[in-house]
């Protein structure tokens, strides 16, 4: 944007907040924007958000760093990769980040740029939070389960939950939000001095399997209690899930993004109270969808890449937004987010950076040109924490059109076409049809692997020449 425009922006404030699994179409936050246009004035809803990743280790790369989940290839942010909180607190933000979800801790570089970060893990008990806080002879002991195990992992998840919770009976794996929100107002309260420019990241876990929304919001979901509810979530067998019980999850679902909604408006209005929603971006988001067998598949299923997990909410709100409460209907992808706040605090972008800025459309109400948007996984090993990239899964949806690469299903690609705007829900295959429209997809794939394989050499090299660099000063 011109200098012109961008100087007449005043942001001190930055108000992240994530809602693990949320899909667009349970967007129920309607009291959500209430507060927010009550106390910032101005939002826009963007009503097709892609997810660059079906799973939080594939999403969250695009919106902490603004890079493809490839270019990681791993749980692990890759060394080099510089993030959003690194470029906010170099540009003066206090960045502080609260959550529990053990796949965004510490453990694997999420704290990187964050001048306080509460992850929670070690407090949460939990296969998963064990698995990850684990070292020593107990992560040796995993490591040799996980070797024996190898290519049975996900049955084996579901196993050692099940066991797990068993023994240890009814016990959230997370932090739950309103908890999570005492521990965000009570270190505002002690704070005051750090809130004059900061980046505030609040991830909630509570919209995530297993869906167990405390007692006052179980009306009509047919369980009377929150223990009961959080067991029933085990009945299920991933590998063949039981439509009945999806479709009681399903209910279990929907009462919990409705309390998680009830509590990031309380947040809203607290954190206006404390006059931080003055000089403020507010963006609300999620990591990616969760599937209901619309394609056969329960959860946020690592190996398939239709838009019930894909498809994210988001709305950004903002004194400077030139709307009253409108809808963006433009596809955009998680990754455009990271450069669009460096954007309008007028910082740099880093080089590596892949997503576009969306302040124009904040701003002046502009149009985001059509772009091709990437989301990709890759065969993930939970117990040894690791992903086999040689074996991924790509999409790319350019306008009405999407096309799937499968590698993760077969050895040699397999490829789905759809027409979203005839066939929104991705039921009829149109690859052999239109042979024309789907070679032009594929090479857009094709171009975007190789910039993948261009970025991580890239990343490689850059950091080849600090350590080289470093070693000099040093002797
Ligand atoms: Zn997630």
């Amino acid at each position: 944007m011109s200098d012109e425009i961008i100087n007449k922006i005043k942001i001190n404030r930055v108000i992240l907040i994530t809602v693990d699994s949320l899909r667009a179409d349970y967007d129920m936050l309607d009291n959500v924007r209430d507060v927010l246009f009550e106390n910032v004035g101005s939002l826009l809803t963007f009503k097709v958000v892609y997810s660059n990743g079906p799973g939080t280790s594939q999403s969250f790369p695009s919106i902490m760093s603004s890079t493809p989940f490839l270019v990681h290839g791993d749980l692990r942010l890759k060394d080099g990769i510089p993030t959003l909180a690194e470029v906010l607190s170099q540009n003066g933000f206090y960045t502080i980040g609260f959550h529990s979800n053990p796949f965004l801790s510490r453990r694997f570089g999420w704290d990187r740029g964050f001048m306080e970060f509460y992850d929670f893990l070690g407090r949460y008990r939990s296969p998963a939070g064990l698995v990850v806080s684990s070292s020593g002879w107990k992560r040796f002991l995993i490591n040799v389960l996980g070797k024996l195990l190898e290519g049975s992992s996900k049955k084996l998840w579901s196993i050692v939950n099940r066991v797990y919770y068993r023994i240890k009976g009814f016990n959230l794996p997370y932090i739950e939000a309103r908890e999570l929100n005492n521990y965000v107002l009570e270190w505002i309260r002690k704070n005051n001095n750090k809130l004059k420019r900061v980046f505030l990241w609040i991830h909630y876990m509570d919209v995530h399997f297993p869906f167990a929304p405390p007692d006052e919001y179980l009306s009509g979901t047919g369980f009377s209690n929150r223990r009961e509810a959080f067991f029933y979530n085990y009945r299920l067998n991933f590998e063949n899930p039981n439509p009945e019980i999806v479709s009681r999850l399903k209910k279990l679902y929907e009462a919990s993004v409705r309390y998680v909604a009830d509590n990031i408006a309380h947040l809203l209005e607290e954190l206006s109270r404390y006059s931080l929603l003055d000089d403020s971006l507010v963006i609300i988001t999620s990591d990616h969808g969760e599937a209901f067998l619309e394609h056969g598949k329960f959860g946020h299923a690592y190996d398939i890449l239709y838009n019930e997990v894909l498809r994210v909410p988001l709305i950004i709100g903002g004194t400077f937004i030139n709307s009253k409460r409108q809808i963006y209907d433009r596809p955009i992808q998680l990754m455009d987010l990271a450069p669009t706040i460096i954007d309008l605090i007028r910082a740099k972008k880093p080089i590596v950076f892949k997503g576009k800025s969306l302040a124009r459309v904040l701003y002046e109400g502009s149009e985001t040109n059509l772009y091709p948007i990437f989301s990709e996984s890759a065969i993930p090993d939970l117990i040894n924490l690791k992903y086999d990239t040689s074996r991924y899964i790509v999409s790319v949806v350019l306008g009405r059109w999407k096309l799937i690469l499968d590698l993760i299903h077969s050895s040699v690609p397999m490829f789905e076409l759809y027409d979203l705007a005839k066939d929104p829900n991705e039921k009829h295959n149109l690859f052999e049809e239109h042979k024309d429209v789907a070679n032009d997809l594929i090479r857009l794939i094709n171009l975007h692997l190789d910039n993948i394989n261009k970025l991580k050499k890239f990343v490689e090299n850059v950091l080849s020449l600090r350590l080289r660099l470093r070693k000099s000063l040093c002797n």
